[in-house]
């Protein structure tokens, strides 16, 4: 008998991030994991260099200046932030204290792909909830609730379809839950909403005892490499996370690097402004040639081609120019393409591209 892990395990695909090589391309324009286009932050990269020196130390585990910064930065108790491994691990982590075998996990049929895969890791059953237009289903959520579910989880704005749900959905999808099930609401593009009614989930989780809020320095902070992202709880589900979490799960080059972007003047607001002026332009000229756009509330836009092959013939165009954008098939989408959202002339390059393929 060879040895063999949990069986559920061997349900779960190996997730496939964004492609960064193009064989016999020598530029490469990656436009695949919705990065933001202007690197990091410089006052990251001298305090990475700087925190790099004590390197042979570990790091604080308890990671009180990263989360004393996080709280002033947006107004929250630290004590009731919790940082991760990217949010990935916190939201790995919550599926795996609050569900696993037996429980289920409900999402909205177009989620990040990544609440499945650790779900089914976990032991869960994932059930995904047909959407209206691209939009997440609230009622269609709270009607398939059963119960075995733990918890719901929403990225808002979505990725991959750069939808946002309106404040008073996001509320009603709470009310409408029972109490025992945990709404995590995924919030890795916060920053890029203009909505003035859009919450990222701080409101939702004083108000009670059984919501959470994640958030990433990996999409507009640029800081992907680093492995950052936090959580923002209840006391309760915060003393979970901190006994199931490992000691020293976030590096102290990564603690730096978070403390040194929040100070760096400026950087969301001109990474916003290049995203917004961007979002708009990309989208009028990608419509122009008569391609449909998803609107976007994220830094990337999802463009239908019409059809599957369209879809991949586009694809395989701007990749012979280097342009590496993401499929989105395993998000049952195969007629889109997921664009991030790059420097002036990368968003150039990729209308350009596809204005030689559309015409002829
Ligand atoms: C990118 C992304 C994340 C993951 O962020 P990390 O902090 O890098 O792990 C989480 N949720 C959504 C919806 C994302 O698009």
């Amino acid at each position: 008998m060879p040895v063999m892990p949990r069986p559920s395990i061997l349900s779960v695909e190996p997730y496939v991030g964004g492609e960064s090589k193009v064989p016999g391309v020598n530029r490469i324009v990656k436009l695949s994991s919705n990065e933001g286009p202007f690197g990091p932050p410089p006052a990251a990269v001298a305090a990475i260099t700087e925190a790099a020196k004590e390197a042979n130390r570990y790091p604080d585990g308890g990671a009180t200046a990263i989360r004393e910064a996080i709280g002033k930065h947006h107004g929250l108790d630290p004590n009731r932030i919790v940082v991760g491994n990217g949010s990935d691990e916190l939201l790995a982590l919550l599926i795996l204290a609050y569900g696993g075998e037996g429980t289920e996990i409900v999402m909205s049929a177009h989620g990040f792909l990544m609440y499945e895969l650790t779900g089914r890791w976990a032991g869960c059953s994932v059930l995904k909830v047909p959407e209206k237009d691209l939009q997440a289903d609230i009622d269609g959520i709270i009607a398939a609730c059963g119960p075995r579910t733990r918890l719901v989880i929403l990225a808002n704005p979505n990725n991959p379809t750069g939808a946002l749900l309106p404040q008073a959905e996001v509320d009603r999808l709470r009310a409408g839950l029972r109490e025992d099930i945990l709404l995590v609401l995924d919030s890795a593009y916060a920053e890029y909403v203009t909505d003035p009614d859009y919450d990222a989930g701080a409101k939702l989780v004083d108000a009670g005892t059984n919501t959470v809020m994640t958030r990433t320095f990996s999409k507009v902070w640029g800081l992907g490499g680093m492995r950052l992202g936090w959580l923002y709880g209840p006391p309760a589900v915060v003393d979970v996370l901190n006994r199931v979490r490992s000691p020293f799960n976030v590096s102290s080059t990564a603690q730096a690097a978070g403390i040194a972007a929040l100070s760096e003047p400026g950087w969301v607001e001109k990474n916003v402004a290049h995203n917004r002026e961007w979002v708009g332009k990309m989208t009028e000229g990608l419509t122009k040639l008569g391609l449909k756009v998803h609107p976007s509330h994220a830094n990337f836009l999802l463009v239908d081609f019409g059809s599957p092959e369209a879809s991949k013939a586009a694809d395989a165009h701007l990749r012979s120019r280097g342009l590496i954008v993401r499929g989105v098939t395993v998000y049952g989408l195969p007629s889109c393409l997921r664009i991030t959202i790059g420097t002036a002339e990368e968003c150039g390059m990729v209308l350009d591209a596809l204005a030689d393929l559309r015409n002829g």
